[in-house]
């Protein structure tokens, strides 16, 4: 192994240029996700970027198929089984306040600027480059492998639906779109809606007109706002102050005539890890439930939020907690939007890797039954996990610490990274422990030593994979 490593290595050095080259190619190309045209799934760009990485892999000697302008990719070897890079060619919008023009792939102090350079054609073309390495020295493989370039990663995925469809799904591999040195463990992630129409409403007291807040579902909302009507303003006032006094809750509130306007602020944070926040929507509830709003269905709402979820983000009161090694359930009420007809709460809620959806969904809606709330717009991501034995892992872990002498760190994360959309693979880079991340942000550049080092650990990767 120590003879095919070095030569691989070596290849890759020779082969500096033309991974440059290449990358500033694709980079070139603006693949931010549009409307559909077509033949064109995603819009013109994500379409050109696909045709871009088609065009470096021709040039570099491979076979390649575009499957209808989803998914384009390269394929070299023989044999039954198939090993699988999965990378992305779309990329985010640019946004503001570049220094270099955001897709010239202008090289200073040896970085290649651009949206996309990281994340993620940089190291997809490393992945292809790696994968010329060992065509170019003729290693044997006895099996085939596809560099797949994918264009809908930054707006859901959507594209790999739509691939395994109508293509061959990889029976091993990874995805060089997270962190290194291996992501073995995602949490399965739910998105959706509880909803409630509101039929019994307040003919006289206090009467919410609405509550709005935080802005996705997978964060830990900082703001939330409800605007009352009150008989009696000036008690509605009265009992906020001494709320927040008393509970240390900061909920201001503005009067003016019998309107009342109560804003809640809390601590934002990722949905991912909501307990490191302060839910601003749940402390509003709080409070709301303190208030007399009569037998009212959007007093039942609040009501069921306040006493089975409150400042708990793990949803042990609802009675879908769930634990195993790499941690715990996490409960996020991340966006409100109550009318006076019907009050509805966004939720991103994510369940152990050793878990399935049915653990968490069946005691879910038992509790809501009888309650008048509804889910709505539900989508799962089921969870991702590998042994930390597992052959696959065991293989990047080596090869990370063969190529770049460092000690491996396996990662068990909050969920999704682009590996669950397929089975068989894993997130294995780009980014290294400790390294400051560009995915996304402003003047996004790949180092070319970071660029060399990739193209060495992927192509090592993919011959140790293909063998
Ligand atoms: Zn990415």
């Amino acid at each position: 192994m120590e003879d095919v490593k070095q030569r691989i290595n070596t290849k890759i050095d020779e082969l500096k240029n033309d991974l440059v080259r290449s990358t500033q190619e694709v980079v070139r190309a603006k693949s931010v996700n549009g409307p559909a045209q077509p033949g064109k799934p995603y819009g013109e760009g994500p379409a050109n970027a696909i045709a871009a990485a088609l065009d470096v892999s021709q040039r570099l000697g491979f076979k390649v198929k575009n499957v209808d302008n989803y998914v384009g990719y390269a394929e070299y070897g023989s044999g039954k089984e198939l090993v699988g890079v999965l990378g992305h060619m779309d990329v985010v919008p640019e946004g503001d306040g570049w220094t270099y023009p955001p897709y010239a792939a202008e090289i200073h102090d040896n970085k290649i600027f651009g949206r996309g350079t990281i994340d993620d054609k940089g190291p997809t073309i490393a992945a292809l480059l790696g994968l010329k390495a060992i065509k170019d020295l003729d290693l044997p493989i006895s099996k085939r492998v596809r560099i797949l370039f994918g264009s809908n990663e930054e707006l859901g995925s959507h594209e790999i639906e739509y691939y395994l469809k109508h293509d061959e799904q990889p029976d091993t591999g990874f995805t060089p779109d997270a962190n290194f040195t291996a992501i073995y463990a995602e949490k399965g992630l739910t998105l959706f809606d509880l909803a409630m129409k509101f039929n019994r409403k307040a003919s006289s007291g206090i009467k919410i007109k609405s509550i709005t807040g935080g802005e996705v579902k997978n964060m830990v909302p900082r703001i939330a706002k409800a605007v009352l009507e009150a008989d009696d303003a000036d008690r509605v006032a009265d009992a906020a102050a001494s709320y927040k006094k008393n509970k240390g809750a900061d909920i201001r509130c503005e009067a003016e005539g019998n309107q009342i306007t109560l804003t809640s602020i809390g601590v934002a944070a990722h949905g991912a890890q909501p307990e490191t926040g302060k839910n601003a929507i749940m402390q509003l509830f709080l409070f709301l439930d303190t208030l007399d709003l009569g037998d009212t269905d959007v007093k039942k709402y609040i009501h069921f939020f306040a006493e089975n979820v409150g400042m708990e983000t793990n949803g042990k009161k609802l009675g879908v907690y769930l634990k195993d090694d790499t941690g715990e359930l996490t409960f996020n009420i991340g966006v409100v939007n109550v009318n006076e007809d019907e009050g509805r709460l966004g939720l991103n809620v994510r369940f152990p890797v050793t878990c399935s959806y049915d653990d968490f969904i069946k005691p879910f809606n038992k509790k809501l039954e009888g309650t008048g709330i509804v889910i709505e717009n539900m989508e799962a991501d089921d969870p991702l996990y590998f042994p930390k034995d597992h052959p696959l892992i065991k293989t990047l872990a080596k090869v990370y610490q063969d190529v770049t002498g460092k000690d491996p760190v396996l990662l068990s994360i909050g969920g999704g990274t682009y590996a669950k959309e397929m089975k068989n693979i894993v997130a294995f880079g780009p980014n290294f422990p400790g390294q400051k991340e560009l995915d996304h942000q402003t003047d996004e550049y790949i180092d070319i030593d970071h660029l060399v080092l990739l193209a060495k650990i992927y192509g090592n990767a993919i011959y140790e994979l293909a063998k």
